[in-house]
């Protein structure tokens, strides 16, 4: 990946390659997701003021009252999704655009969507400067894209209550969608698989806390 619109050291590329260990050692295994950890560049994603932090495990402030996700939960939720070339992937919850570009190096074309006006025309900003290719839209991604589905993968990047019907009807049959389902402190990973038109396999996994889905399929 070429980004020539900004500065990434040595010193920043070391970094990232020690991230990419650190979550291989938090039970990272997926080659693919590690190698794209170590490749894009997630301060690009950051606040400048805090460039100095973009490669710790956190979550981060990027203004709206919303945050970049860990590193970790980015690689998990791509690992659970088992991105291939080609796939087409819908998003909830651009945010900074970091888990778009995550998602596009792994080799997805990507539609994402944010509900933070001010966060898409940022996030959308920087693609331009990056020569990112993303589909980003600006709305209530709890209602899908049915315009532009089904989708092979679905990731919501938000906690939500309970998974809305709208996504589940834009899975294409075999496609995953992973969604952090539960209350506003505490969401279990679901990864949902089609199997069938009517049929859905769920699994629930591990806890996390990320920030709510809200719209009307959501809080
Ligand atoms: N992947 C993003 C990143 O790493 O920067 C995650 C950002 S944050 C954890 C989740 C995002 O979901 C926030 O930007 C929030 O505004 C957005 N969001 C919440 N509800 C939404 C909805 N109904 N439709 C679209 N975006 C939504």
């Amino acid at each position: 990946m070429n980004f020539p619109a900004f500065t990434d050291t040595y010193r920043q590329k070391g970094e990232r390659k020690l991230l990419a260990a650190q979550l291989q050692k938090k039970g990272i295994n997926d080659e693919k997701v590690l190698a794209v950890i170590a490749e894009v560049p997630r301060h690009f994603f950051f606040p400048k003021d805090f460039w100095d932090h973009a490669y710790e495990d956190k979550a981060f402030q990027i203004g709206a009252g919303q945050t970049i996700s860990h590193p970790h939960t980015v690689a998990y939720q791509s690992q659970l999704l088992g991105i291939s070339e080609g796939d087409v992937v819908l998003e909830i919850g651009t945010g900074s655009g970091y888990q778009t570009a995550v998602l596009l190096a792994l080799g997805a074309e990507v539609y994402s969507i944010e509900r933070q006006e001010e966060l898409y025309e940022k996030t959308k900003a920087l693609f331009n400067q990056l020569k990112l290719e993303a589909y980003l839209f600006f709305g209530d991604g709890s209602k899908g894209l049915a315009e532009k589905g089904p989708f092979d993968k679905i990731i919501c990047t938000a906690g939500a209550p309970t998974i809305p019907t709208n996504l589940l009807a834009q899975l294409k049959i075999t496609g995953k969608m992973v969604i952090p389902v539960g209350d506003e402190k505490n969401q279990k990973m679901n990864l949902v698989t089609r199997i069938s038109e009517k049929e859905f396999h769920t699994q629930e996994l591990e806890t996390f806390r990320f920030v709510p889905l809200i719209g009307e399929q959501a809080w």
